[in-house]
């Protein structure tokens, strides 16, 4: 759950439960420096302000922050260096592993999810499918402590308004003894819990399932679901119908993607729409609109009400689609294939999470320094990747981690993950690392002065292979640059 009017925001960080990416630190700007005197006037003012009427002194008091956070304020002004295709962000979220994950929960929470379906007729798996994106089942709730995080953004940079409304209401969850202070960490713009709430959706539609006396939505799981299940059926969740499918287009059939243009099953079925292995479109849908996340070429989707439902929990398309496809394999309990039927138009498809801890661990084993291994490919793996790319010459160096990649880094890496040995790819402590390139010019020296060790895999042929060499030079500023050396000369 992000903020509804914050949604471009949050879809940096969050889409992927990747609000916590230590890997994305290097390639933002520096932190600002925020004045602690300004901020507790700020926080002074806000007290007595009508925003904050109903939270008590008391409350206020206990958990203002002492200092503000301008680690939040970066990640408010955050734009990612690297855009991500639909599929690179479709087979992260919806791989193997998490489809496992889901089906051990289904079982884990049979009876619990059971009672939810009955009390508010939304469909378990489409509840896993929302647990699973938001928080990979519980397991990545977020660190950050919210009332410093939203104090911070409620006096400083854009937005204030927004974030003071939602502070207040973080103050009250408090105050009403719902969740215990020190379980008030979430994302950095204040969502938490194992379904990643916003301290105002908390307020409106978080419910005590388990009949506790308390709404926990951090540690309570029949709670969390139970609150995922109000809120979806709140969105306009029609009981019985399914998100909607996979269709094939007829052949020559042109239509642009308007997921809110909806229509009869008849009329899908009168444009010679079919489900996508060929079968008659079913009539189960009230009426459903037409999906083309990659345009015409990639898969296709007829999506109804539910589908839009799970759109509100984050305003984005492909996250809303990946829901819909982690409940699907999850209803069949199937996770050997994880694709859907037609194949996104790329000749290079996306990584699993596993595939990109095995790439960062190859990375790190050949010198980068990545931080660690984590299995979310933020800024600092794709710089690293794209180094790594320039040093062997591999043409465009755009730091995408594809199946390629993926394949070219596992088979020029002695890492042991390379035959599989760690699964969870942790580090493996007891090689010895090589020095870090000192820079990407450093490599591009290397890529035009000496051999290239290994025959890149992927090379464009269309790459030019001039004589163009390069000398370094450390200017007066210390800073190393490369001067171009034209033959001859
Ligand atoms: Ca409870």
């Amino acid at each position: 759950m992000r903020m509804t009017p914050l949604s471009t925001l949050s879809l940096l960080t969050a889409a992927i439960g990747f609000s916590l990416a230590s890997t994305a630190q290097a390639a933002r700007p520096p932190a600002p420096d925020l004045s602690n005197s300004e901020f507790q006037q700020c926080l002074d003012r806000l007290k007595n302000s009508s925003k904050f009427r109903g939270v008590d002194s008391y409350t206020f008091n206990n958990y203002r922050p002492t200092q503000p956070d301008p680690s939040v304020i970066q990640s408010l002004n955050y734009q990612p260096e690297f855009q991500k295709d639909v599929w690179d962000y479709l087979s992260a979220l919806v791989d193997k592993e998490r489809v496992e994950d889901g089906i051990r929960a289904k079982r884990q929470w049979a009876d619990t999810l059971r009672q939810i379906e009955s009390r508010y007729g939304v469909k378990a798996e489409h509840v896993l499918g929302v647990w699973g994106v938001e928080s990979n089942f519980g397991q990545t709730l977020g660190k950050k402590p919210l009332f410093e995080s939203l104090a911070t953004l409620s006096c400083f940079d854009r937005r204030q308004s927004y974030f003071q409304g939602e502070f207040a209401n973080a103050l009250k969850i408090v105050q009403n003894g719902d969740i215990a202070p020190s379980d008030m960490t979430g994302s950095w713009a204040g969502a938490f819990g194992q379904t990643q709430f916003m301290p105002s959706t908390f307020l409106e539609l978080a419910v005590d399932f388990d009949g506790d006396g308390r709404r926990d939505l951090v540690n309570n799981v029949p709670d969390a679901l139970a609150s995922t299940a109000n809120f979806l059926d709140n969105r306009g969740y029609r009981t019985g119908e399914p998100w909607g499918y996979e269709v094939k287009l007829p052949d020559g059939y042109w239509a642009a993607s308007n997921r809110k243009d909806k229509k009869s099953m008849s009329h899908w079925r009168n444009q010679g729409l079919t489900l996508a292995n060929g079968s008659p479109l079913p009539y189960d849908l009230s009426s459903a609109g037409l999906l083309l996340p990659a345009g015409i070429e990639g898969p296709a989707f007829l999506v109804g009400k539910n589908f839009d439902t799970f759109y509100s929990y984050n305003a984005s398309e492909n996250y809303a689609l990946a829901i819909a496809h982690l409940s699907d394999l999850i209803t069949r309990e199937d996770s050997s294939k994880t694709d859907f039927i037609t194949a996104w138009p790329t000749d290079d498809p996306g990584i699993s999470r596993q595939q990109a801890k095995d790439i960062q661990q190859a990375l790190l084993d050949a010198g980068y320094d990545i931080g660690g291994v984590d299995g979310i490919i933020g800024d600092n793996t794709r710089t690293a990747i794209q180094q790594y790319q320039s040093s062997r010459g591999i043409f465009p160096a755009d730091g995408r981690a594809g199946q390629k990649f993926h394949r070219l880094i596992m088979g020029n890496s002695a890492s042991s993950n390379a035959q599989g040995g760690n699964q969870y790819g942790q580090p493996a402590n007891s090689k010895p690392l090589t020095p870090a390139p000192a820079d990407r010019m450093g490599q591009l020296i290397q890529q035009q002065t000496t051999s290239t060790p290994s025959t890149p895999s992927y090379a464009s042929p269309n790459q030019p292979t001039s004589n163009i060499r390069y000398r370094r030079v450390v200017g007066s500023d210390g800073v190393t640059r490369l001067i171009r050396v034209d033959e001859g000369s």
